[in-house]
């Protein structure tokens, strides 16, 4: 398999799946330790997981990506997190 990406244009103009595959490439390079910027205020995002994982520390938000404002506010659904990597 190449890491070539090739460009869907069908998928590009839809903008419900658009904007699914930008938080999936979100949630992905979130859950490999890189830090992603909120794209309505730039402040960090917080990757917030699940109590049950040995990374979570302990709070009682569900599991998701937040920003600081609150702009950015992705739910995480751990089953399909389980299935991205
Ligand atoms: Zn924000």
């Amino acid at each position: 398999m190449s890491d070539t990406q090739k460009l869907d244009f069908s998928a590009i103009n839809d903008p419900t799946l658009a904007s699914f595959n930008q938080q999936k490439n979100l949630i992905k390079r979130m859950l490999k330790g890189n830090s992603a910027t909120c794209s309505d205020c730039s402040k960090p995002l917080t990757l917030q997981l699940p109590p049950n994982t040995k990374k979570a520390p302990k709070s009682a938000k569900a599991p998701g990506i937040y920003c600081a404002k609150g702009c950015t506010d992705i739910e995480l659904d751990m089953e399909a997190v389980a299935l991205m990597k």
